[in-house]
């Protein structure tokens, strides 16, 4: 009936619907939640696109990614430039000479330099094995302590000595007054939040909401020729090789009435003591003036079963339990595997829409 199941609704699932839909596929997506967009999904309270599953700030240097998304929306000028808050001392993100200035009093590059050598010197580390490392050999021991320790161990339930040192490496570190939290030459906010897009990338396929793939798989293996999935990858091989860990998360979302709760779309809490990483106030995401405001906090936790599995945890132990999947789905012939739970990768949304091109081009070989 279709040649196509696509087992989720999010990004990936929406990029390969739509481009299959395109080359004259039939497709039925589904979704086990009772909406489309996965963890792009934005709903409007008061007038504001909120963003529900955490702040999404489109980020790519590639022009062929930026160009495809602008098919689906326009994008705004929106610079994502997070503040941090410890224990009520304001700094500015990612690790700049704002930042460096406000710590330490230093005017310029040289001297800023010169203070993470020492305190680099002083910790004696030469090659990074860990996150900790990583973050006192980049910025040095002070910023680890006020800005990096805290936030990290809240998201990450772990020691940074037991994360890898990539994680860190996501945020620029710059001798410059610049507090753009991205290096990538495109940035900016989909003008009407980001659910118009998916729906014009399923405009024209047949969505199924609150099928949960695994409830039902037999009857819907049965109803197409191939299968597109991007759900958890140790489920889909019924935990065989144990279960791989996630962190989840539980967003609390306020609608205040006030025009401006913080000044700011993202304002990280990096002490150890709040219980949440961050507060959203998402109005400032589209420079909204509306009479209220809405923001959300997102407090970290351990995933297990009934939970959203929001972030891949790529330690060594889940490395390896995730090699044994990927290689089990090496001897699939009709699936197709993608996006962050299929591919267990800390993944961002244009890495998302690259690899799902590029599993397009692989199928239909073009
Ligand atoms: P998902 O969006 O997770 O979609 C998978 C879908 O499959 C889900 O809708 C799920 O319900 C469905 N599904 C799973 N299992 C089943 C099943 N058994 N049956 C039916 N359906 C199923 N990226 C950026 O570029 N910039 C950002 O600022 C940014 N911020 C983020 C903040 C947070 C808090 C999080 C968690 C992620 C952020 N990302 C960001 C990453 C971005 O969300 C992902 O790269 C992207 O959404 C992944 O798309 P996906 O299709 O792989 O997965
Ligand atoms: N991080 C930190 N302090 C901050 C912001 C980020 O220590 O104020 C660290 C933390 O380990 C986090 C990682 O940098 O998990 C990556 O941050 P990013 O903002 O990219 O995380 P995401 O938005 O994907 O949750």
């Amino acid at each position: 009936m279709y040649d196509y199941l696509i087992v989720g609704a999010g990004l990936f699932g929406s990029v390969f619907a739509y481009e299959a839909t395109k080359r004259g596929k039939k497709c039925l997506v589904i979704d086990k939640r009772d909406h489309i967009g996965g963890n792009v999904y934005t709903e409007n309270i008061e007038g504001i696109n909120v963003h529900k599953y955490g702040a999404h700030i489109f980020h790519t240097n590639n022009k062929q990614i930026w160009d495809y998304v602008n098919n689906f929306a326009e994008f705004n000028r929106y610079t994502n430039s997070p503040v941090a808050n410890y224990k009520g001392e304001i700094y500015n993100l990612p690790f700049n000479m704002n930042t460096f200035n406000k710590l330490w009093g230093v005017i310029n590059p040289e001297e800023a330099k010169q203070k993470i050598k020492e305190q680099r010197n002083a910790a004696n580390i030469t090659q990074p094995r860990n996150l900790e490392e990583q973050a006192i050999s980049l910025v040095g021991t002070d910023i680890y302590e006020k800005l990096i320790k805290g936030y990290t161990e809240k998201q990450w339930g772990r020691s940074a000595r037991e994360l890898p040192s990539f994680i860190i490496k996501r945020l620029p570190v710059r001798f410059t007054y610049d507090n753009n939290y991205f290096n990538d030459r495109y940035q900016g906010i989909p003008v009407g939040g980001y659910t118009a897009i998916i729906e014009k990338m399923l405009e024209d396929v047949e969505v199924r909401l609150d099928v949960d793939f695994f409830e039902e798989k037999e009857e819907l293996e049965a109803l197409a020729e191939k299968i597109v999935f991007t759900g958890m990858i140790d489920q889909y091989y019924n935990y065989q090789f144990g279960f791989l860990d996630y962190r989840s998360l539980q967003f609390e979302t306020t609608v205040m009435d006030k025009e401006n709760f913080q000044g700011n779309a993202v304002v990280n809490y990096t002490d150890r003591e709040t219980p949440y990483t961050r507060i959203i106030e998402h109005k400032h995401f589209e420079f909204g003036n509306q009479d209220k405001t809405v923001v959300t906090e997102e407090y970290p936790m351990e995933w297990k079963q009934g939970l959203e599995p929001y972030y891949p945890i790529n330690d060594d132990k889940n490395n390896k339990i995730y090699k044994m999947y990927k290689e089990l789905t090496n001897n699939e012939s009709n699936v197709i595997f993608g996006g962050r739970l299929a591919t267990y990768k800390y993944y961002d949304m244009h890495q998302v829409i690259g690899e799902a091109l590029h599993a397009v081009s692989k199928e239909f070989k073009d």
